[in-house]
């Protein structure tokens, strides 16, 4: 059982918060309890839970991860978008969460977010029953 939905991205690399199109989906799903899998389908983007509150959080973590990987380097990848294949592996393509009562089980401060590594574009978050 599975659903998805579509996060177009503002640039190269982006932290978008999906915490909102989760919750949406797990709804269309009619899971009530228990967990869902929050998969990312993109050899350049990721998926992570971080905090939402302070957006200066995921800008942070946006630019140390640029800092860590730059986009230019000592890469044999002709595509030339070997960071984005990198943080993905990093950051990884998918999480679980869990669900109570037809809600994600988040800390107070915890949002879902879509990483993009190699924008902007329009990418597709899959949802579903592990
Ligand atoms: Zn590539």
């Amino acid at each position: 059982m599975q659903t998805s939905f579509n996060v177009k991205t503002k640039s190269r690399t982006d932290l978008a918060d999906i915490t909102g199109e989760v919750r949406k989906a797990i709804e269309s799903l009619g899971v009530t309890d228990g967990a869902v899998l929050v998969y990312v389908p993109h050899t350049t983007a990721a998926v992570t839970i971080n905090e939402s509150a302070d957006p200066d959080v995921a800008r942070d973590i946006d630019a140390k991860l640029s800092e860590l990987v730059p986009h230019s380097g000592d890469y044999r990848h002709a595509e030339g978008n070997s960071d984005g294949h990198i943080k993905s592996t990093i950051v990884g393509c998918s999480e679980t969460v869990l669900v109570k009562d037809g809600k994600p089980v988040l800390g107070t401060w915890q949002g879902i977010f879509f990483c993009e590594f190699d924008g902007p574009r329009t990418r597709t978050v899959l949802v579903g029953t592990p």
